[in-house]
């Protein structure tokens, strides 16, 4: 019956007759939900949304705590016919009035807790209705989830139309909207199940917040789609996670994730069973991925994404997993190497500005016609922003983001050519390199340096330990030595607060 929902009829499909079949465990009540009940769940969730009017194509805006519910009323938003809108949770009323300004949801789920504050912004944004999760799974829309009696038929829904619209985490300037077609987002899940081989046998160890793509689309799309199981856990926790671990197959995590558990005791124990360790959202650092085999011996598999493509490029399952480096292009989806300045692709080896065609691609960015224009090429190809390189065994290298490019004195820097020098000096935890204002070459190299713990490190050390490998336009300026870097709740280092917070470093 879901056949006429593209999306739908996917997420639903490998476990259709098995209603049985575990599909959630959940971490916080310990129960274990059957796909036959989290599916009868979805359905009163969308039944819930049509009774208070949602009409195909109408956004779901939701801001709650990551609960077995909230994923419910993802899964009930498709069947419905709408269009979920995740937001972090970590978003404040001011950002929130943007996006409820921008997207014009019909709809706002949020914490309980925060109700009272974003109502009237709801309310001045034209929402008609706010609606209540809580982190323990109770709330008004949960509420109304169980007044409804089963059996909801989904609302039909082509391959091009929306399913999901996710606002890029807006490094410069506002956050944009991407959408995401059913086809988008299920071609690419079918393709990542495939390559990483999901049956109904897995089971996977489900840390990552479900407002991000990582967490909702990569992580919990390919469990549904594979008819596997996960443990659902509400955030990241070092010591569940490694207790889960022999009764689990996979991990999914951010570079942090497996920083964290490598310093755990009994970890190589608990990993024995594992099949699968994926990272992703943020570069993992070659020296965590030799740490990992070393004591795992699991060599962890990097994939590249992100919110605009979901995911692009996946080392190999079969194969070599090279630290450093994301892997391939993902069968069906092109990758190559641009000129910054003219656009013209390059020859492979040469560093340039990724691009990426594929269905995975979105459909543009809501109600910005103009920056689609700037980002997704008449030919298809999305401008990612990340510089990378594609290596002579067709290995896909990222160096940083385009606007991370240094330009010092009119040459350009890649930061990450330095960093990866930094990092491999002894005493060093990790770096960011980044460009700062400066009145004699435009911008200046800056290296911060987080020192392993214990270590004594002074700026001599690090620029005479790099100056043998570097040109001496890529030599920092300055090393300024700090306790840790600035993240972001995915992992990503913050390289723009790095560069406001010593803005007038030459000035
Ligand atoms: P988001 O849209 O929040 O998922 O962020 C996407 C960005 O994260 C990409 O454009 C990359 O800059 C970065 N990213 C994702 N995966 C990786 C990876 N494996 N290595 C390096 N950067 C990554």
């Amino acid at each position: 019956m879901y056949d006429a929902n593209y999306l739908a009829s996917r997420l639903r499909g490998a476990r259709v007759g098995a209603e049985d079949a575990p599909f959630l465990r959940n971490h916080q009540t310990g129960e274990t939900v059957s796909y036959g009940a989290f599916f009868a769940n979805a359905e009163k969730m969308a039944a819930v949304l049509i009774a208070g009017g949602l009409e195909p194509g109408d956004r779901v805006a939701v801001q709650a705590p990551k609960t077995q519910a909230m994923l419910e009323l993802y899964v009930g938003t498709v069947l419905a016919g709408g269009v979920f809108l995740p937001l972090n949770t970590a978003y404040t009323a001011a950002e929130l009035s943007y996006f409820l300004g921008d997207a014009s949801p019909r709809v706002l789920v949020c914490d309980p807790q925060r109700q009272e504050e974003l109502a009237p912004i709801a309310a001045d944004c034209g929402v008609a209705e706010v609606l209540t999760i809580a982190a323990d799974e109770t709330g008004t829309l949960v509420e109304r989830r169980d007044a409804q009696s089963a059996g909801f038929e989904p609302v039909a829904r082509e391959a091009d139309d929306l399913a999901a619209i996710l606002y890029t985490s807006g490094t410069t300037g506002r956050s944009k909207g991407a959408m995401l077609t059913h086809r988008g987002l299920a071609s690419n899940s079918e393709t990542l199940k495939k390559y990483w081989h999901f049956t109904k046998d897995d089971v996977l160890i489900h840390a990552l917040p479900i407002f991000h793509t990582h967490g909702l689309f990569v992580a919990s799309n390919i469990t549904l789609m594979a008819g596997s199981s996960c443990i659902f856990m509400a955030g990241f926790d070092a010591d569940a996670i490694l207790g889960y671990m022999p009764e689990a197959t996979v991990l999914m995590g951010v570079p942090t994730f497996y920083v964290r558990l490598a310093q755990m005791d009994g970890l190589a124990e608990a990993a024995k069973g594992m099949r699968l360790f994926i990272s992703g959202s943020a570069p993992l650092l070659a020296e965590t991925h030799d740490r990992w085999r070393a004591i795992t011996g699991h060599s962890i598999l990097e994939r590249y994404g992100m919110t605009e493509t979901n995911m692009n490029t996946s080392n190999p399952y079969e194969g070599d997993r090279r630290a450093g480096s994301v892997g391939f292009p993902l069968p069906g989806i092109e990758v190559i190497v641009t000129d910054p300045s003219s656009g013209r692709e390059l020859p492979q080896g040469e560093i340039g500005v990724l691009e990426v065609r594929g269905p995975n691609v979105f459909s543009g960015y809501w109600q910005m016609p103009e920056k689609t224009a700037e980002e997704l090429r008449e030919n298809g190809y999305f401008v990612t922003g990340d510089l990378g390189r594609i290596d002579e065994d067709g290995y896909v290298h990222i160096v940083g983001r385009s606007k991370d490019l240094i330009i010092t004195g009119g040459y350009n820097v890649y930061p990450k050519e330095i960093e990866l020098l930094i990092d491999d000096l002894p005493g060093v935890n990790e770096s960011a390199v980044i460009g700062l204002p400066h009145p004699d070459f435009g911008e200046g190299v800056v290296a911060v340096v987080v020192p392993e713990p214990g270590a004594e490190l002074n700026e001599e050390q690090i620029r005479a330990g790099i100056a043998p490998d570097l040109a001496k336009f890529k030599q920092p300026k300055k090393v300024i030595i700090v306790g840790e870097l600035p993240r972001n709740s995915m992992g990503k280092v913050q390289k723009k607060a790095l560069r406001e917070d010593y803005s007038d470093l030459f000035s």
